[in-house]
């Protein structure tokens, strides 16, 4: 933390609001992470669905440590932040995000078996979701088979509790590692975690760092057989960004069957489309910004609620602000 402890006391001397925007914030962060932090970074390239305005700044952290001087340094500036991972559950708005998003793809990713307990994997939120699940193939352990053709990294994927009818990461987990708004580092046991219908929760601001996984000894071959056949099952748009489904199942029922029966495949906002494949998901078939979808997707709620009284809760998360013509 040596590195943070000169820009701290500034921060402490002047006690302000700052905004990433101001340069002795900006040389701050540069000082720190060197080549590891952009500015003004357009979201279009680190989300799927390809829309989003800029970021003030986007970090890669290396370590820990540096995660728990940069938060020490944002809370004394009273600088918000917020965490991203591949962006493949996320729309971010037009007008992009004011302070820093976090990005632990260079810092945290990685997996391991536990030296004393083999079947337990210990997955850093910054791995790719898929790589795990090959690798975890590969060592021989099934669990997790079923995430196969699931985008993104193990954060987000613990964040959404990403799964499928078959199952969800949160089943196979074991504990979470993360870390709180104040740089304290919590290893909670599943007994303690709420794992819900693509939800997880955790405090506010908490950074997800890693997770153990219990998998159970598996043949590679048939591991591989599932995987497959999980991959053959999967029915979604190919060639056009999207961001998977963006309303969770209502009770009972099916978004996408909803969506469908209410005639809106194909409907079209500007670039943002209703999939003539699957009708929960919306593609951008051409240069779609966030507004368009965002429109689309009131559209959507409005007409089912209109013919079925339900109110289609969004899958996706949103972050950002507008932009100035919205
Ligand atoms: C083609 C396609 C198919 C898909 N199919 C499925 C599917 O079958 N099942 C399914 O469940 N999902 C599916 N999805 C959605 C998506 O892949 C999952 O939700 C995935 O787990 C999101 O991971 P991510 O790393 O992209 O997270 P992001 O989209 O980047 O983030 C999701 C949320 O997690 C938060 N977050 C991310 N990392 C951290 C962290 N380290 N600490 C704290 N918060 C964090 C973000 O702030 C955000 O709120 C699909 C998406 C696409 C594009």
């Amino acid at each position: 933390m040596a590195g943070w402890r000169s820009l701290l006391k500034t921060a402490t001397e002047s006690d302000v609001r700052k905004s990433v925007k101001e340069p002795e914030v900006r040389e701050a962060l540069q000082k720190i992470f060197s080549d590891r932090v952009e500015f003004d970074v357009p979201m279009s390239r680190y989300t799927s669905l390809r829309v989003g305005g800029p970021a003030d700044a986007l970090v890669f952290p290396k370590d820990r440590e540096e995660i728990v001087g940069l938060l020490q340094f944002l809370s004394d500036h009273r600088i918000p932040y917020g965490v991203v991972g591949k962006g493949s559950n996320l729309i971010v708005r037009d007008g992009g995000i004011r302070g820093v998003v976090l990005d632990l793809s260079e810092g945290f990713s990685g997996m391991e078996r536990d030296s004393s307990d083999p079947s337990l994997v210990i997955a850093n939120a910054g791995e790719s979701l898929p790589r795990l699940v090959h690798w975890a193939s590969d060592q021989g352990l099934s669990g997790i088979e079923s995430l196969i053709g699931i985008p993104g990294m193990v954060g987000g994927a613990l964040m959404m509790n990403a799964g499928i009818r078959d199952g969800e990461i949160g089943d196979v987990v074991q504990s979470v590692e993360w870390m709180e708004s104040n740089g304290e580092i919590r290893d909670v046991s599943k007994e303690s975690l709420r794992f819900e219908y693509r939800h997880f929760e955790i405090p506010k601001g908490a950074i997800l760092l890693s997770a153990k996984l219990r998998l159970k000894k598996g043949d590679p071959i048939e591991i591989q057989e599932r995987m497959k056949k999980c991959l053959e099952k999967r029915h979604e748009p190919k060639g056009f960004p999207s961001a998977g489904c963006i309303f969770k199942n209502p009770p009972n029922d099916f978004a996408g069957r909803l969506i469908d029966q209410a005639g809106l495949k194909g409907v079209r906002i500007r670039g943002a489309q209703v999939s003539d494949v699957h009708a929960n998901y919306i593609v951008n078939v051409g240069s779609a910004t966030a507004r368009d979808i965002l429109s689309l997707i009131d559209l959507i709620r409005e007409r089912i609620r209109e013919e079925h009284g339900i109110s289609l809760e969004l899958e996706v998360k949103v972050m950002g602000e507008a932009s100035g013509k919205d």
